[in-house]
C-alpha cells in the first residue's frame, strides 16, 4: 500500500484515527483548523476528512495536489466541492448508515413534542406555572405520516413509526421498496395528495434543484390545519417565509425544524412562534450515530485506499 496521510479537519469519535492508525495511514487530527490553516496545510495530504464544520472548496482542492479521498463523516455532502474533486479524479466518500436510525428518531420526539406541547409544558413548570388544563394533547396512534423521500432515513422512520401505530404514506422519485411497503402498510400517493391527507408531513431529500422550495405557500395550504410539517433534512426544501405565514395566521398547526435557510438560525423570526419547535441541526448527533458514522468512514477510507473498492 502507498504512503497515506489522513487530516482530520473536524471533531471526530476516536474510533476514526485508530483505524486509519492500525491501518498503517498517517493521521494528523486537527478539529479546529482554520479555513487559512487548511489551504496550508492541503498539499501534504493523499486523504481529507472532514464533519460538517470545515468546508472544502475548490481552493483546497486545487492547493491539495497529492489529495486522493475527500471523506465526509456524515451523510450530506453540502460543504464538499465535489464537483471540483469530480474534476480531479478525487473520490469522495460519506457514511450514510450513520445518522439513520438517530434522524428518524429525532423526528418521532419532534412528532411527540408537538402533539403533547412538551417545551411548552416544560416552560411553564420551570415557570411556576402549573398549566395542566391548557395542555390537552394529541396522540400519535392512528394518525396519518406522510413521508416525503422513503431513502434510508425514510424508511427507518416509517418502521419506527409503525410501530407507534402511525398510518404511513409515502411518497420518492424512484419506486418505494415493495417488501418495507408490505410490511408496514405503506400507501402510496403523489405530492399534494400526501400533503393533503396527512397528519403529520416529515421530509427527508437531499437539497436539489428539484426539492428547493419543495414545500411553500402552495403545498402548505394543501395541509390540513390540524397537521404539522417536520424538516429534519435540509434548510432550502421548506419556504420559511411560507411557514411563517401558515403558522402565524393559524393556517396550520405547527412545525418543528432541525435545518434552517440560514445556519445557525439564532436570528430566525421563527423563533417567535410557539407552535415551533426549533433543534440546532441535532439529527444525526447521536454519540451512536458519531461512533457509527466514524468507523463507516474508517472502513471505506482503508478499503479505497488498499484499492479494495
Ligand atoms: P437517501 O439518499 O437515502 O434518501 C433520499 C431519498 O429522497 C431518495 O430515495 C430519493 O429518491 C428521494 N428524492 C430525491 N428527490 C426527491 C424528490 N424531488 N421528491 C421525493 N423524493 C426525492 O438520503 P437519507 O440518508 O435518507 O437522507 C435524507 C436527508 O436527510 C438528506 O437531505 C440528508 O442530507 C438529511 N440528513 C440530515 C441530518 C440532520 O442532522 N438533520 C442527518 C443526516 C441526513
Amino acid at each position: 500500500m502507498a504512503e497515506h496521510s489522513a487530516l482530520i479537519c473536524d471533531k471526530v469519535d476516536p474510533i476514526l484515527p485508530k483505524i486509519l492508525k492500525d491501518n498503517g495511514i498517517r493521521v494528523s487530527y486537527e478539529p479546529e483548523i482554520t479555513p487559512e490553516a487548511l489551504l496550508e496545510a492541503a498539499p501534504a495530504h493523499t486523504i481529507i476528512v472532514v464533519r460538517s464544520r470545515t468546508r472544502v472548496t475548490a481552493e483546497v482542492i486545487g492547493r491539495a495536489a497529492s489529495c486522493q479521498i475527500v471523506a465526509r463523516v456524515g451523510v450530506g455532502l453540502d460543504n464538499i466541492d465535489t464537483a471540483a474533486c469530480e474534476a480531479r479524479g478525487i473520490r469522495v466518500l460519506n457514511a450514510v448508515e450513520g445518522a439513520m436510525n438517530a434522524v428518524a428518531e429525532l423526528v418521532l420526539g419532534l412528532m411527540l413534542s408537538m402533539a403533547r406541547q412538551i417545551p411548552r409544558a416544560d416552560a411553564a413548570v420551570r415557570g411556576g406555572r402549573w398549566i395542566k388544563k391548557d395542555l390537552v394533547g394529541s396522540e400519535l396512534r392512528g394518525k396519518y405520516l406522510g413521508i416525503v423521500g422513503m431513502g434510508n432515513i425514510g424508511k427507518r422512520l416509517a418502521r419506527l413509526a409503525r410501530a407507534l401505530n402511525m398510518n404511513i404514506i409515502g411518497y420518492d422519485v424512484v419506486p418505494i421498496d415493495a417488501e418495507l411497503s408490505r410490511e408496514v402498510g405503506l400507501v402510496k400517493a403523489d405530492l399534494d395528495t400526501l400533503f393533503q391527507s396527512s397528519d403529520y408531513v416529515s421530509l427527508h431529500v437531499p437539497l436539489l434543484d428539484s426539492t428547493k422550495n419543495l414545500v411553500d405557500a402552495r403545498r402548505l395550504a394543501l395541509m390540513k390545519p390540524t397537521a404539522r410539517l417536520i424538516n429534519t433534512s435540509r434548510g432550502g426544501i421548506v419556504d420559511e417565509g411560507a411557514l411563517y405565514g401558515a403558522l402565524s395566521s393559524g393556517r396550520l398547526a405547527g412545525a418543528a425544524l432541525d435545518v434552517f435557510e440560514v445556519e445557525p438560525a439564532t436570528a430566525s423570526r421563527l423563533r417567535g412562534l410557539e407552535a415551533m419547535v426549533l433543534t440546532p441541526h441535532i439529527g444525526a448527533q447521536t454519540a451512536e450515530a458519531q461512533g457509527l458514522a466514524a468507523n463507516v468512514i474508517g472502513e471505506k477510507i482503508v478499503q479505497a485506499v488498499r484499492g479494495v473498492t
